[in-house]
């Protein structure tokens, strides 16, 4: 087993911003990722339009120039793929790290691949940057692990002529809740908001507040889900109990990262944020040489970083490794 500088678990936009930072400094870096770069967005709505800017979805200043203001998923997929590939990025696609510890100073870290297979690794320095988009925020009533409960959506097709309940009151669930209409699903929103959200992007509002106004997608506030069955969704307002028949049920209601994975290595997690403990101008956790980049930095307030900002985080973290090496040099 050879000893890596650096490894960096997760080639989302901020896993690659950090390699791509490191590179420049002429720091090799190894990224391990469990399915293939920007899984994420793979991961996305098909049909999805980003509510950044190309320029705002760059790394290392290399340059995303679409027709449109705003890319769709699959120009980023595009942009992302050909980033890597003129960089020579070192990724280990397909092998998700399952373990890692910390041990005389040095990374030992566990995968495994698609057949199941165990591989190890080690390293001086550790960048943690695995997002939170696997882990949904899960309902937990009963009837929710029900096979026609889903947190992610892909196309609309598939719900023509369904009865199709939304639950959430954010960007994922009006996005999705415009798709289904569009292709002709009978759609109602259940939010547990009273009223619509400031976080809905204000040009999607519109048309979503539109067409609740004339009926044709049906919208409840203040909306708790107590229950699901096969062909119902029961939620509870103003003290009352309410039903709503359906076919489908997407639960668009947020994500969080992998938290108890920080906790094994020791990091400090605020219980109440899920925050990690870190040092703001360098990423550093108060694990020595163990770093955080992108939308873990947040714990469980997931509409914080971006890629917008989160890409940000590996010029710092690339900077502090650096001066530590240097350092580990002079002495
Ligand atoms: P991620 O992109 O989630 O990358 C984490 C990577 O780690 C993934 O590839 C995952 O497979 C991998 N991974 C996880 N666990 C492991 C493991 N144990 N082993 C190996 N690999 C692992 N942001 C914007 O700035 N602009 C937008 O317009 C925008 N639009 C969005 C639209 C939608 C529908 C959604 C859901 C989000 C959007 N975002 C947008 C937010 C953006 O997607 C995230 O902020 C961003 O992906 C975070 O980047 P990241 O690198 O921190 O994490
Ligand atoms: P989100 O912003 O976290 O919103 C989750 C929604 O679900 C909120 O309305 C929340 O209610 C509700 N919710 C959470 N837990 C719940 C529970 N247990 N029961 C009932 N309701 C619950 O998630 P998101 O909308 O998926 O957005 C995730 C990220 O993707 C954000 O960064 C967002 O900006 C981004 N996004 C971007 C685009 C785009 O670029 N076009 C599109 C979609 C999403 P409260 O309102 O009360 O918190």
């Amino acid at each position: 087993m050879i000893l890596e500088e650096v490894i960096i678990i997760g080639c989302g936009p901020c896993g690659m911003s950090t390699a791509l930072e490191l590179k420049k400094r002429g720091i090799s870096s190894l990224i391990i990722e469990k399915g293939n770069i920007v899984n994420t967005i793979h991961s996305f709505p098909t049909h999805q339009t980003f509510f950044s800017s190309s320029n705002k979805l760059e790394l290392s200043d290399i340059p995303f120039i679409t027709n449109k203001h705003k890319p769709v998923r699959n120009e980023a997929l595009a942009y992302y793929r050909e980033v890597a590939k003129r960089n020579e990025l070192r990724i280990n696609a397909y092998e998700e790290v399952i373990f890692a510890k910390k041990e005389n100073n040095i990374f030992f870290i566990k995968t495994i691949n698609k057949f199941g297979e165990e591989k190890d690794y080690k390293c001086n320095y550790l960048v943690v940057a695995t997002g939170y988009h696997d882990q949904p925020n899960l309902l937990n009533v009963p009837g929710s692990t029900l096979p026609h409960v889903n947190h992610y959506f892909k196309e609309a097709h598939p719900y023509y002529n369904q009865k199709v309940v939304v639950v959430g009151g954010k960007n994922s669930a009006v996005d999705t809740a415009l798709e289904l209409y569009h292709a002709d699903a009978h759609v109602t929103v259940l939010y547990r908001g009273s009223e619509y959200s400031e976080s809905i992007k204000p040009w999607i509002l519109p048309e979503f507040a539109s067409l609740v106004k004339h009926n044709k997608i049906k919208m409840i506030f203040n909306a708790e889900i107590v229950e699901i069955s096969k062909n119902n969704i029961r939620y509870k307002m103003d003290g009352a109990l309410y039903s709503e028949s359906v076919d489908f049920i997407f639960a668009m209601t947020g994500y969080h990262p992998q938290i108890d994975f920080l906790k094994s290595l020791s990091v400090n997690i605020e219980s109440h944020s899920g925050r990690p403990k870190y040092h703001s101008n360098t990423y550093e956790t108060n694990i020595d040489r163990l770093y955080v980049a992108g939308v873990i930095i947040s714990g469980y307030n997931g509409n914080e970083t971006f890629i917008e900002n989160g890409r940000h985080h590996g010029y710092h973290i690339a900077k502090s490794i650096n001066l530590n090496m240097m350092k580990k040099i002079e002495v």
